[in-house]
């Protein structure tokens, strides 16, 4: 079977997956959530002429020959309301956001005076009409389209949703993902080891990928390597979830009862992708719950999470820009590789360099189960097809922090 180069096999994979129903949420809790319709400002923002600065608020007319000296008839802070029209000769002490009163129609910044005897101010500049005032609807007028569809929203967002006062937000649903490892070799976190057994990492990461990416994640447990253990699992979990995750039993093993389950029970899309690690993947529906069937190796786990799982988990979203933008770094160190038709995705470091160049350093060993070294890794350095990069070319890489 020939090779299919990863973003063809990325484009298969996304070309399956649908977007989650519509839900309205808190805004406390829709950041990393795509809107599902426009927003609209339901007032102006801000709501009134305001002062950019703590001074005074002025009649420009009064200005212009300086210093002048003006009376000063009042002080208004920010959230009171002024109780006095300026006339000829007057003016108000006045606090950043604060109204600006009526008969004003500038603000002198308080550097820029000197107090006078009695309740008098010298005033040092002139200033043009409407200086340092923030017009109502300066931001947004009432009216004005805030927030657009398709928008995965920041926490900047937030904060502006709260400005217009609006309390929730239609969104699409977080999809409620399901996360299984498979293995007879693999025992819980806190369970001694027996001979030929090892830890189940890749649940526990699996769960914390999830997590980070703003999907609910849901723990569907260890699966022994028993087929129909396995079926019953499956066919649970796509009911259950809105997407599953296994990893484990998709290679070429006498135990690998996960692609024989999914071969049966699933509409698959086997792909050998030409790409390393994070080979062999299986993609396929069960119903209409998408499987991404991730290698058991952990190192290829986390690469086959960032590169399949994470853009797909991320259009079922309503994410209309699901890929990870990719940066353009400087390799640290050697990066040499053997020409084999597929694809390196180097696990990396960034640091910025002395010359601020964004710097990539190989996190070490490369091996598909040495998580240790991969742990620490911010990106994917991406090593075309050929023998690699010496330390100081270009790369880019595709961050996964
Ligand atoms: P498999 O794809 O099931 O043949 O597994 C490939 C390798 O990954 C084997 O060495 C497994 O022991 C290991 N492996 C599979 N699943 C996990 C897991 N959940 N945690 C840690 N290692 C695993
Ligand atoms: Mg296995």
């Amino acid at each position: 079977m020939a090779l299919i180069p990863y973003p063809e096999a990325l484009r298969r994979v996304e070309a399956r997956l649908g977007r989650t129903d519509e839900v309205e949420v808190p805004i406390a809790d829709c950041v990393g959530l795509v809107t599902t319709a426009d927003i609209v400002s339901p007032d102006a923002v801000p709501p009134f002429d305001n002062t950019a600065v703590d001074g005074f608020a002025v009649r420009s007319a009064d200005l212009v020959e300086v210093p002048a000296i003006l009376e000063v008839v009042e002080t208004i802070a920010a959230g009171s309301v002024p109780a006095v029209t300026l006339s000829e000769g007057t003016c108000a002490r006045i606090m950043t956001g604060a109204l600006i009163p009526p008969g004003a129609d500038a603000v002198v910044m308080v550097e820029q005076t000197r107090s006078a005897e009695d309740d008098a101010v010298y005033i040092d500049t002139s200033a043009a009409p409407g200086a340092h005032i923030r017009p109502a609807g300066d931001d947004l007028a009432a009216g004005d389209l805030a927030i657009g569809r398709a928008t995965r929203l920041r926490p900047a967002h937030v904060g502006l949703l709260a400005t217009l006062g609006i309390t929730h937000v239609r969104v699409a649903r977080r999809p409620r993902v399901g996360v299984l490892s498979t293995g007879d070799e693999l025992v819980g976190p806190d369970t001694p080891l027996s001979p030929g057994q090892i830890r189940d990492s890749n649940r526990q990461m699996l769960l914390a990928l999830c997590d980070r990416i703003g999907v609910e994640a849901v723990d569907l447990g260890l699966i022994g390597d028993d087929e129909s253990a396995i079926e019953a699992a499956l066919t649970n979990a796509a009911l259950r979830c809105d997407a599953v995750i296994t990893s484990g039993g998709v290679s070429m093993g006498d135990y690998d009862y996960v692609k024989a389950v999914l071969g049966r029970i699933a509409e698959m899309e086997w792909m050998q992708v030409a790409i390393k690690p994070a080979k062999p993947f299986a993609f396929g529906t069960i119903g209409d719950t998408p499987v991404f069937g991730l290698p058991g190796n952990p190192v290829s786990s986390l690469v086959s999470f960032e590169l399949f799982a994470h853009p797909g988990l991320r259009v079922m979203m309503g994410d209309p820009d699901p890929h990870t933008p990719q940066l353009t770094a400087r390799t640290g160190n050697d990066m040499r590789r053997r020409s084999d038709g597929k694809t390196h995705y180097v696990r990396v470091t960034l640091a910025t360099g002395a010359d601020g160049v964004l710097e990539a350093r190989s996190t070490g060993a490369q091996g598909s189960h040495q998580l240790a070294a991969s742990a620490g890794a911010d990106a994917l350095a991406v090593l075309p097809d050929g023998e690699g990069l010496p330390s100081g070319s270009q790369v880019s890489v595709v961050p996964i922090g």
